[in-house]
C-alpha cells in the first residue's frame, strides 16, 4: 500500500462519521494539480544530470496552498500526494489560511556538492516558477532541506520576478525574512501537544523514545530533556541506541556530528534496526522520521501508552486500529507536528507586513494555536466516541468541505 492510499483510506474513514455533500467528498479525493519537472543539473565533473521534481498542490479552497519540499531518494509521486493531502487537513486543523501543497525531489543530497545543491534548488524553482507565489503556493522546509535551500529558492524566485519576493517561501534565515523560532517550531509544537496530552494521561516523569534525530526530532529531545522528561532512547537511520538511565540529547548530536550517527553512543546499547527505538519499554514513542514505520506487522511490539506523530504519516491505517484496540493514546502528525507550519505561516504575515515578532512573540501565539486544537480535537473525540486522528480529520475536513461549499464547489 502506497503512503497516498493510506491517506485516501483515513479521509474515507473520517467521511463515514460526517454528513458531506457526495460532490463535495468526491473532489477531496483528488488533488487540484500535479506539476512534474526534469531538472538537469551541470556536475561538477562536468555532466549532466537530470533530476525528477514534483510540486503537488492538492486543495486550495482555504487559501494558498501550502507545504514543504522533501528532497530524498525514494521520492515518488504517491508520497508528494499523500504529504500534500496531510498538509491540507494539518493547515485546516489549526485554522491557519492555507491550502495543502507539497513538493518533492528525488535526490541523496548528501551525495550533492553544495554547488550541485544549489543549482538543484535553483532549477526546481525556475521550474516550477509560474505556479507558485505569495497568493498561490508557498513552500517550506521538509526532510533534508533546510534554511540555506530556502534562501537560494527565494533568490531565484526573486530574480525571475525582477522584486524581492520574501513571501514565496518560508523557513528562510532570520538575516532575509525568516522568523524568529521558526527553526525549532515543529518540536515547539509538538512539546505543547505532549505537555497537554501528559496531563491527559497522568503521565509523571515519563520516559520517551525517538525515532529520527532531524531538526524536529533533535530540537524535541532537548525540548523534553530540559522540562523533567527522561529520553532513553533515540534512532537515526543507522540504527537504534538505548540507555534506561536517560540520554543527554546534546551529547548524542556530539557524538553524532563527530561518527556521521547515533549509534555506538557510549553508555548506550545499539541496536542496528532503527525501529528498534519505537519498541522500547517508554511512556511515550515519538516516530519522527519518515512514513510508515508502524505497521500492522509491527504494531503489537510497542510497549508505550502513548504516541505522538511528528513524522508525517507514520501509521498505516490498520497499525491505527491496532494501536487504539490495545488503548494506546495516539495524536496525530496533522496536529502533533503543526507548529512547523504554524510559524510558517507566522513568517508570511511579517514578510507580507514587513514588520518582525519577537520569539517571545511567535511561541506566545504558537502555543495558543497548537493548544487551542488539541481541545477541539479531544471534544470531538469524546463526542463523536472515535480515536483522535479520526477527530482531527473531522474537525479539518469539515472546515475544508464548508470552504469549498462556500465558494460554490459543489
Ligand atoms: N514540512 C513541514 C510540514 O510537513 C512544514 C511545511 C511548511 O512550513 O509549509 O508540515
Amino acid at each position: 500500500m502506497n503512503a497516498f492510499e493510506n491517506a485516501l483510506m483515513q479521509l474515507d474513514r473520517a467521511l463515514t462519521h460526517m454528513n458531506i455533500d457526495s460532490n463535495i467528498a468526491e473532489q477531496l479525493r483528488h488533488p487540484k494539480r500535479e506539476i512534474w519537472v526534469s531538472i538537469p543539473v551541470k556536475m561538477d565533473d562536468g555532466s549532466v544530470r537530470v533530476f525528477q521534481g514534483y510540486r503537488v498542490q492538492y486543495n486550495d479552497a482555504r487559501g494558498p496552498t501550502k507545504g514543504g519540499i522533501r528532497y530524498h531518494p525514494n521520492v515518488d509521486i504517491n508520497e508528494v500526494r499523500a504529504l500534500a493531502a496531510w498538509m491540507t487537513w494539518k493547515n485546516a486543523v489549526v485554522g491557519i489560511p492555507y491550502g495543502g501543497a507539497k513538493g518533492g525531489v528525488v535526490v541523496n543530497p548528501k551525495e550533492l556538492s553544495e554547488r550541485e545543491l544549489e543549482n538543484l534548488s535553483r532549477g526546481y524553482i525556475r521550474g516550477i516558477y509560474e505556479f507558485i507565489g505569495p497568493e498561490l503556493d508557498i513552500p517550506a522546509p521538509d526532510v533534508y532541506t533546510n534554511p540555506r535551500v530556502m534562501a537560494w529558492m527565494m533568490d531565484e524566485y526573486s530574480k525571475i520576478a525582477r522584486k524581492n519576493v520574501f513571501g514565496v517561501i518560508t523557513g528562510k534565515p532570520l538575516e532575509i525574512g525568516g522568523s524568529a523560532g521558526r527553526n525549532t517550531a515543529t518540536a515547539k509544537g509538538a512539546f505543547y501537544v505532549i505537555e497537554e496530552a501528559k496531563k491527559l494521561l497522568g503521565l509523571e516523569k515519563p520516559t520517551v523514545s525517538i525515532q529520527g534525530f532531524g531538526n524536529a526530532g533533535y530540537y524535541l529531545a532537548l525540548f523534553l530533556h530540559d522540562s523533567g522528561y527522561r529520553v532513553v532512547g533515540i534512532s537515526d537511520s543507522k540504527g537504534s541506541i538505548y540507555n534506561p538511565d536517560g540520554l543527554d540529547p546534546v551529547k548524542v548530536m556530539e557524538h553524532k556530528r563527530e561518527t556521521g550517527s547515533v549509534i555506538e553512543f557510549p553508555g548506550a546499547t545499539t541496536d542496528k534496526d532503527p525501529r528498534a527505538t519505537l519498541y522500547y519499554d517508554v511512556d511515550i514513542v515519538v516516530p519522527a522520521a519518515l512514513e510508515n514505520q508502524i505497521t500492522k506487522e509491527n504494531a503489537d511490539k510497542l510497549n508505550a501508552k502513548y504516541v505522538a506523530e511528528v513524522a508525517n504519516g507514520p501509521t498505516t491505517l490498520e497499525a491505527d486500529e491496532i494501536l487504539h484496540e490495545r488503548g494506546i493514546f495516539l495524536t496525530p502528525d496533522i496536529l502533533t507536528n503543526a507548529g512547523g507550519v504554524t510559524v510558517s505561516y507566522f513568517e508570511w504575515v511579517q514578510n507580507n507586513y514587513g514588520y518582525y515578532w519577537t520569539e517571545v512573540e511567535v511561541f506566545g501565539k504558537l502555543e495558543k494555536v497548537i493548544k487551542q486544537s488539541f481541545y477541539d480535537i479531544l471534544e470531538i473525540r469524546d463526542s463523536k466516541k472515535v480515536d483522535m486522528r479520526t477527530a482531527a480529520y473531522i474537525l479539518a475536513v469539515s472546515r475544508v468541505a464548508k470552504a469549498m461549499e462556500l465558494r460554490g464547489w459543489k
